[in-house]
């Protein structure tokens, strides 16, 4: 448990400049740029970070190659690298409450969420991976008598993991933890407004053991260093969180350098389904309500598109929009805030501008809509929710990213399914209902990586998570996850 005493002992204390790990060693960018950091908490500035340039990049993936080449992880006995993941986590734990204020104060994650979601998630990643590696066997194929034919996984050799800023920890500890556990080296590019609990996690890293060049972290601009992650000859694979326009450009970058594995875990506008015969209305509200409003909706399997009955669609709005105006909205270092600051003022304009653009489309502005809580110098947004939003309508079909909440009418469980996968997205879905048939059949017919039923939300480690169609391809968490990181490789033997 984390206590606002521990908390406020912390929240201000200066943060170092962020430097770039290569090799083994904490380093400047070559040509000396840097980013200014500030906190999405007050405006404030809070440090710099490197600004690594493709001169950068080409040293750490030289220095991990080295690594990997050299065996020193790659060949490690798999007791040894469970070892160093395990104590990883216990780091992770032992300093979990400066994690989680560093994490809130550079990407303005009410505190009281992220503590569990940022660092606790990260510690059981690490673990999970660690307890997997010496539980994995090779395989002996069912051939003719005279040979015998061998099936080894093994590592691949560089990966390069470009993470978002939403949860750096949660889903830089998915890419990292299974890449790693297997022995692969790694160059990690965390994105420009969240690179210090990452840049801390790294530290964490060689004080567990990792031996030095198998992570390295380069810090700065998706346009430079994460450029020239995706187009060097010697990374062999490319694991991705973010934007379907990046992920978009990975793929480009492989084309056009060494045709590297390319695994993108992109954006979703995720339908949550409510029929009329739901158990608990009150419930499907309020889990509705979080499950789109935490974190200021910056969570790519938020229920963004409400899909509700037309029978109760007036009485079900009124509960959401109960929920939203009883959120507790501000500072995101108060363990009772439920709903902190926008990651930045750039995310904080794209918001506004897409509410501004569902007025003009002529949608029902229930809640919200504006900023908030201006005077702190922060970003803040209120809650927002559009009843009758069209399904066609930039809102309904756009990945906003922030906290507004498209409310969308259905019929029958037809027309949900028509309206739900009308978008390019595939990523999370939820049905509330409490017909057990009905339920298999909308998670059968929802295009989506995950269906939940009469819940939002629920996760857990031994379970994957990836989108269908435009969200993505391949699978973090869960053993699946370790497929983007090992090849196959038979041996065959002639008797
Ligand atoms: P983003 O695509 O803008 O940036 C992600 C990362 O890519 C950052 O590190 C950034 O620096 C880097 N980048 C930017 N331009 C680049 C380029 N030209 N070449 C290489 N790298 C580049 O995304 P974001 O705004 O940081 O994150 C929000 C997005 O992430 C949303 O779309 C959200 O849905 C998605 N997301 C998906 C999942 C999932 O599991 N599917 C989880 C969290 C977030």
């Amino acid at each position: 448990m984390i206590t606002q005493e521990q908390v406020d002992l912390i929240r201000n204390d200066p943060v170092a400049k962020g430097s770039l790990l290569i090799g083994g060693d904490w380093v400047s960018s070559r040509d000396g740029a840097t980013l200014d950091v500030e906190s999405p908490i007050n405006g404030h500035a809070l440090t710099t970070i490197a600004d690594a340039g493709a001169a950068d990049v080409d040293l750490a993936v030289t220095s991990a190659r080295a690594a990997f080449d050299s065996g020193v992880w790659s060949r490690a006995a798999p007791l040894h690298r469970k070892k160093v993941l395990n104590r990883i986590a216990d780091l992770i734990e032992r300093d979990q409450v400066d994690l989680a204020v560093l994490g809130s104060r550079d990407n303005g994650t009410e505190i009281a969420f992220s503590y569990n979601a940022e660092p606790g998630s990260a510690a059981a990643t690490f673990r999970y991976y660690a307890e997997a590696i010496d539980k994995m066997y090779g395989q002996i194929a069912p051939t003719s008598e005279d040979v015998l034919a061998l099936v080894h996984r093994e590592a691949i050799g560089v990966v390069g993991a470009i993470v978002p800023w939403n949860f750096p920890l949660m889903i830089g500890a998915w890419k990292l933890a299974a890449a790693l556990s297997v022995g692969n080296s790694v160059v990690l590019k965390p994105a420009e407004t969240a690179s210090l609990t990452l840049l801390k996690l790294a530290a964490i890293c060689l004080e567990a053991g990792l031996p030095e060049g198998v992570l390295n972290v380069v810090t700065g601009q998706g346009g430079k260093s994460g450029e020239a992650l995706g187009l060097h000859m010697d990374v062999d694979v490319l694991t991705f969180t973010g934007s379907g326009g990046v992920g978009r450009r990975l793929l480009e970058y492989s084309a056009a350098s060494n045709l590297k594995r390319v695994y993108l875990e992109l954006g979703g506008k995720s339908p949550n389904i409510v029929f009329s015969d739901a158990a608990d209305l009150d419930a499907a509200a309020m889990v509705s309500c979080l499950g789109i409003f935490r974190n200021s909706g910056q969570v790519c399997v938020s229920g963004s598109r409400l899909l509700v009955q037309e029978s109760i669609q007036a009485a079900f709005v009124e509960k959401l929009v109960a929920c939203a105006q009883g959120l507790k909205l501000g500072d995101p270092l108060d363990l009772t805030t439920q709903m902190g600051a926008v990651n930045s003022a750039a995310q904080l304009s794209k918001n506004l501008a897409y509410a501004a653009g569902a007025v003009a489309d002529g949608a029902d502005l229930r809640t919200g809509g504006a900023q908030t809580n201006a005077k702190s110098g922060g970003y803040y947004m209120a809650p927002t929710i559009f009843d009758n939003v069209a399904p066609s309508s930039r809102l309904a079909c756009d990945e906003v990213f922030g906290p507004i909440l498209s409310v969308i009418p259905f019929k029958n469980e037809e027309d949900a399914v028509r309206i739900a996968n009308s978008t390019e997205f595939g990523l999370a879905s939820a049905v509330w209902t409490a017909d057990l048939s009905k339920a298999h059949r909308m998670v059968r017919q929802i295009r989506a990586g995950v269906v939940h039923v009469n819940t939002y939300g629920g996760a857990d480690l031994t379970v994957p998570l990836g989108g269908h169609g435009q969200s993505g391809n391949g699978y973090d968490r869960s053993l699946h996850a370790l497929d983007k990181f090992t090849n196959l490789k038979s041996a065959w033997i002639k008797l």
